[in-house]
């Protein structure tokens, strides 16, 4: 066989650049503290898992709920069968959540932004996009037939120039596409100057607030609301600080809405999401909104892990936001110290190129709402410690 011989050289060839992505099996519900082996627990600095509601009791006892009253699934896409009164409600709930005029539900942000630009965006127009968007963004925007212009990460200089570039093509619609948050880095996006570009150029403007929604701005209703903007389109995920399943969406003025739900492919071909995961995401929203006793653990965790690391003596991305990118440089050390840190009951990850750029390996550690101050100080004591026998501080 020919072709799996291929495929096997090309397996053994990502293997030799050590970009092997292996999976390490979870036996518990995913939290602050997890169990990776039988009787082996670890603290983990590496999950989504921003509100700590992955295991909440009162989501979970929602998404029993919703599993009785509604059953396990749809078994057709929404506008045959698949449309549950709880659909609509959240999809409400959403759309009041982040003051908007309506939401479409998807099985995933990843679809949602596949989605989201094909039916508004055609061979007359142009979408002018961050370099550092997330893998679904680019993906989706080669689906549409608009001209496409990029712009060096955060470069707002570099935004105005695609921006005057795409007007003088004659453009009829055009768009700015960024991430809210850069997940590589934590950085937020510019959002009051980009705001203002594509106003001057009559521009929309589209913010993907995954790594946002639930715990960023007033409320955690995102990155917008932080900056006091508003978007024209945002995309979102009820996989990360929503409670952590499945499910994206969009949000935005409902002619959007409402053309997304004509002719929007993801939507129109792909199962509805299950209704336990709907009355779970119900739950979620309530608790996030509620949730500034959550949100101010959620960041006294942040300070307490930046200045005790930079006293320590890493050399931390500067920033505000619970992901904290700790630089290490080469992609060896970043998965060497990750190893030791395991050993030590500490669960972080290794990034190196090319999901960041060559030279800037890192451990990118994430803060929860649950962990508690002593496990923040331990993974403090257990980096301090592996850190001084690598030679890293
Ligand atoms: C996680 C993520 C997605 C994908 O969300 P899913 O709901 O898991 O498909 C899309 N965009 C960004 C920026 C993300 O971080």
């Amino acid at each position: 066989m020919k072709i799996l011989d291929d495929i096997s050289a090309e397996l053994e060839d990502i293997k030799a650049q050590s970009l092997w992505k292996a999976e390490r099996p979870i036996l518990s519900p995913q939290s602050s503290h997890i169990e990776v082996a039988p009787g082996r627990e670890v603290l983990n600095f590496c999950a989504n898992n921003y509100l700590g509601l992955a295991d909440n009791p009162e989501l979970i006892a929602a998404a029993k709920e919703a599993l009785d009253s509604h059953g396990l699934g749809m078994a057709s896409v929404r506008f045959i069968c698949g449309t549950t009164d709880l659909h609509r409600m959240l999809e409400r709930r959403i759309a009041d959540y982040l003051e908007t005029e309506d939401s479409i539900l998807y099985a995933a942000c990843f679809d949602a932004n596949g989605g989201v630009f094909e039916p508004l965006f055609g061979d007359k127009d142009a979408i002018v996009s961050d370099s550092l968007n997330h893998a679904s963004i680019i993906d989706g925007i080669r689906l549409s037939k608009a001209s496409r212009f990029r712009y060096a990460n955060g470069d707002m200089d570099d935004l105005e120039r695609q921006l005057d570039d795409a007007r003088r093509t004659g453009a009829r619609r055009i768009i700015v596409v960024t991430d809210g948050v850069f997940s590589m880095d934590g950085y937020f996006a510019k959002l009051r100057e980009i705001r203002a570009l594509a106003d001057r150029f009559e521009a929309l403007l589209m913010i993907d607030d995954c790594h946002a929604t639930g715990f960023i701005g007033p409320k955690g209703r995102g990155t917008a609301a932080r900056a006091g903007i508003k978007a024209d389109i945002v995309t979102s995920t009820l996989g990360k600080a929503l409670g952590g399943s499945a499910g994206g969406f969009i949000a935005a003025a409902k002619p959007i809405v409402d053309l997304m739900r004509q002719r929007s492919r993801p939507y129109l071909f792909s199962n509805a999401l299950p209704p336990p995961i709907v009355g779970a995401a119900l739950k979620a929203i309530d608790l996030a909104e509620q949730g500034d006793d959550l949100r101010e653990r959620l960041f006294a965790n942040m300070k307490r892990f930046r200045s005790g690391m930079a006293r320590a003596g890493f050399k931390l991305l500067p920033g505000e936001h619970p992901i904290i990118p700790v630089m290490l440089g080469e992609a060896k050390l970043a998965q060497d110290m990750a190893a030791k840190l395991f050993e030590q009951g500490i669960y972080v990850t290794g990034f190196f190129y090319p999901v960041v750029p060559q030279g800037k390996a890192r451990i990118r550690t994430q803060m929860s709402a649950a962990h508690a101050t002593q496990d923040v100080d331990a993974a403090i004591a257990a980096f301090t410690h592996v850190g001084r026998e690598m030679g890293v501080i």
